[in-house]
């Protein structure tokens, strides 16, 4: 996997003060995507154990507490994504207790396979659905336009 951007601390991404993990990699191809420029597999940076590493320890940091991470792109549920987020939070789940996971897809909850489904499972909010142009709107919290749903799954 490979990624475009990370943030540390974030409170602009999701609820709260959050890190925030952008992947590359997404096939949806939305018109007017906010983030074109993360679509490509290969474009970005190798998301490496380090960055896993760090990732766990920023969540872990008492200094700066953080809720939890949000996950997004491109599309963390790529499905060349999907073995390397599964990791990712099955390690927030054992080593980083009490912190939420956000994550964002362009595909919807229903329309899921099963390893995409595993992540599912160990996350608290699925924002699913493509970016619809003629359905965006400004005033919505963290989704771009009125088709994605915010799923609170646990
Ligand atoms: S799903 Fe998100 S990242 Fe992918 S094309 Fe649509 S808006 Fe862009």
């Amino acid at each position: 996997m490979r990624y475009h951007q990370y943030y540390p601390v974030d409170i602009v991404n999701g609820p709260g003060t959050r890190c925030t993990l952008f992947v590359s990699g997404c096939v949806h191809e939305c018109p007017g995507c906010y983030n074109k420029s993360t679509w490509r597999l290969n474009s970005g940076l190798p998301f490496d154990d380090e960055m896993e590493n760090r990732i766990i320890r920023d969540l872990n940091d008492t200094r700066i507490p953080r809720q939890g991470i949000s996950l997004s792109g491109g599309d963390p549920l790529h499905p060349q994504n999907v073995p390397h987020i599964l990791r990712l939070v099955k390690r927030i789940h054992k080593e980083c207790a009490g912190k939420d996971i956000w994550v964002w897809t362009g595909y919807k909850l229903d329309e899921l396979n099963d390893a995409q489904r595993e992540i599912v499972d160990l996350i608290n909010v699925l924002v699913d659905g493509k970016f619809v142009q003629d359905l965006k709107d400004p005033a919505l919290i963290w989704r771009g336009s009125s088709n994605q749903v915010v799923h609170h799954l646990r």
